[in-house]
């Protein structure tokens, strides 16, 4: 504008200006028209599910799902998010029309048996943490926020008990399997990898009273060896630690996340949502 002035002088600046102030009205208006027609897509779409088919899907092609560790204050660990940030990012999720959906819906959508709202995302904690329990939990709840935790099965009793799990299960927290012990299962003998996922599976079942379906692999370590295990026992989908998103056609036992640490701020967080080639940092 400055710049503007000084070439054109002050008339002209004032004339632009009141052309800028008579467009006003004209740059508003799409956007007034197009939230409310955005918000009942939005709905449709995540209640319509599998019968929706005629449409063409409003969903971008690919499903985020955010991985997170540990919230806490831990200097040098970016595996470990301030309070402050995690809570940042859902304000941000919750405030621009994330939908954080099941990981039931997510594997329906993967192998083509239901659409998605535009932007559904995944929320996933690894490790069960006592505060993916004592701070994650009260400020998924706000929202009414679905998600998941990954649980290595003989670590965690050590941060969590068995009812904290199961109130985290009534709130809305899937409870899926992240292994018994947390060891590195690429490589390891096939019988031991076999043992190290069943017995997960088997007390998960029976302290929570469900199927566990889902599998997140420690350390993002495995093989085709575990690959068929998981195939074996049942389990219907299973998470790396790769970047990139999720779409159907994936490898459902090889699906790709996003890193959520402590640098990742809202810009960064709003980069991962809509750039599948977002910048890693
Ligand atoms: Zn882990």
């Amino acid at each position: 504008m400055i710049k503007l002035a000084k070439r054109f002088g002050f008339a002209a600046l004032v004339v632009a200006i009141a052309a800028l102030a008579a467009m006003l009205p004209s740059v508003f208006k799409p956007s007034v028209v197009q939230a409310p027609a955005g918000r009942p897509a939005l709905d449709g779409g995540e209640t319509a599910g599998a019968g929706a088919t005629a449409v063409a899907p409003a969903h971008q092609g690919g499903v985020p799902i955010l991985m997170y560790h540990s919230i806490g204050w831990e200097k040098g660990n970016d595996a470990v998010i301030s309070p402050e940030r995690f809570a940042e990012h859902m304000a941000f999720l919750h405030d621009n029309g994330y939908v954080p959906i099941s990981l039931g819906e997510l594997d329906q959508y993967l192998r083509g048996a239901r659409q998605l709202p535009a932007k559904a995302v995944v929320i996933t904690f690894d490790d069960g943490y006592r505060d993916t329990y004592e701070i994650a939990m009260p400020i998924l709840k706000r929202y009414n926020f679905r998600a998941t935790l990954f649980v290595p099965v003989a670590e965690v009793t050590k941060r969590l008990t068995w009812d904290e799990l199961r109130e985290m299960k009534a709130a809305g927290m899937a409870i899926a399997s992240h292994s018994y012990r947390h060891r590195d299962l690429g490589g390891l003998p096939p019988e031991v990898q076999a043992e190290e996922i069943r017995r997960a599976k088997v007390i998960l079942d029976k302290e929570l009273g469900q199927d566990t379906k889902y599998f997140c692999y420690p350390n993002g370590s495995y093989d085709a060896a575990t690959l068929k295990i998981l195939r074996e026992q049942g389990y219907r989908l299973a998470f790396t630690i790769e970047p990139g998103w999720a779409k159907p056609g994936d490898d459902p036992l090889r699906l790709k996340r996003i890193w959520m640490g402590n640098s990742v701020n809202t810009f960064h967080l709003k980069e991962r949502l809509t750039r599948e080639d977002y910048p890693i940092l």
